[in-house]
């Protein structure tokens, strides 16, 4: 059985490195026989049969044998199964019910649907969403539902809700599905997104939102799962003489660049406090003093941002701007700077949760050991 409820990873063993390997090679070559794997990883016949055997049973791959140049004794040869693979994304979200992706082992989309499922009891959901699962099964008969990914908003759980409804159902569904099922708060299923697109090792991902969230990954693993990261930087002091946090540090960086924050000083500039105008309109109406006091909070991000590249040794961020003039502004700060930054909108950052949530369990279903 599997269980991955949270997604976090502890050290890999000697064995699941050697299982990791033993996947790459079948992937990139599709098929392998003993030798082969003794040969590559220096293993002796008896070890990367045991290997290959567990592979095979896991469906990771088939076996069938074959005789060299027409004589000879009959070999045995594993073949990759991952053409046949499909992969589920799912996002639960309070306010659009379920969405849902279906990609293979390339990364490529092939459906993609949105399911309401009303405010219903726990194990109503939990059922529905099994339903969900078998009839993509019954959608694909050629194909093998290999693993599954889990993206829940981080205000459907605690700390931010009273109780987490979904607890259990990655278990639920491993225990009826028989696959692995991961689970990760959104900010961290685009993390997983970015690392397939960008093909790096060490990436962050961060949303200006109505919080400030931070998701990182470091060869392959979620860094920081008890949110001590995101903590550390949001609460950066960006302001020596800046306003007492709630934390009771001064001038934290979160208190600047979240959506409300930047509203709030865009309607002081135009001194209209209870007005519903929308962000742009504030910001046209606040001229000059207005520019620069968004070109001051992005430089307030930028340097927070600095100090987390060199700080994580991070190959790549990407930075969704809730706000898009700052994330006008943002760009043009960094494209003077050597760090490899990259700007995306609001809209794209609600779209590709539900896309990083499938790429978390083609990643480490397939690059990592969680078969067996
Ligand atoms: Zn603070």
């Amino acid at each position: 059985m599997y269980k991955n409820e949270m997604c976090s990873m502890s050290g890999k063993t000697k064995k699941q490195k050697y299982i990791e390997a033993v996947k790459r090679l079948l992937i990139t070559r599709r098929t392998l026989s003993r030798a082969d794997v003794c040969e590559e990883l220096n293993l002796d016949i008896r070890t990367s049969t045991a290997y290959l055997n567990e592979l095979t049973v896991a469906g990771f791959c088939g076996e069938t044998e074959m005789i060299a140049n027409g004589k000879g004794r009959p070999r045995k040869v594993y073949y990759s199964e991952c053409d046949k693979m499909i992969f589920v994304g799912i996002q639960l979200s309070k306010t659009n019910g379920i969405r849902l992706i279906v990609i293979d082992y390339e990364g490529k989309i092939l459906l993609r649907s949105e399911k309401v499922v009303l405010q219903q009891s726990k194990l109503y959901i939990f059922k529905r969403i099994l339903a969900i699962f078998n009839n993509i099964q019954e959608k694909f008969p050629d194909r093998k539902l290999y693993a599954a990914g889990i993206a829940v908003s981080r205000w459907l759980q605690p700390p931010l809700a009273v109780f987490d409804l979904y607890f259990g159902l990655c278990s639920f569904l491993e225990d009826e599905l028989n696959i692995p099922v991961f689970r990760c708060i959104n900010i961290n299923a685009l993390a997983y997104k970015e690392l397939d697109k960008n093909k790096v090792d060490r990436l962050a991902v961060i949303h200006l939102g109505q919080l400030l969230e931070l998701g990182m990954i470091k060869n392959g693993k979620i860094a920081g799962v008890d949110g001590a990261l995101e903590r550390d930087f949001a609460h950066f002091t960006v302001a020596p003489d800046g306003e007492k946090c709630y934390c009771g540090k001064k001038g934290c960086l979160e208190n600047y660049v979240n959506l409300w924050a930047l509203r709030d000083g865009l309607k002081k500039i135009i001194g209209m406090s209870e007005t519903d105008l929308p962000d742009n309109e504030l910001f046209s109406r606040g001229g000059k003093a207005a520019a620069d006091y968004i070109h001051k909070t992005a430089g307030y991000l930028a340097g927070a941002v600095a100090k987390l590249y060199r700080e994580h040794n991070l190959d790549r961020i990407v930075i969704y701007a809730g706000n898009s003039v700052l994330g006008e502004d943002l760009k043009k700060q960094f494209e003077k700077s050597l760090i490899p930054v990259e700007i995306e909108t609001e809209a794209e950052f609600s779209a590709s949760i539900v896309r990083g949530a499938a790429e978390m369990a083609r990643y480490l279903s397939l690059i990592q050991y969680f078969v067996c």
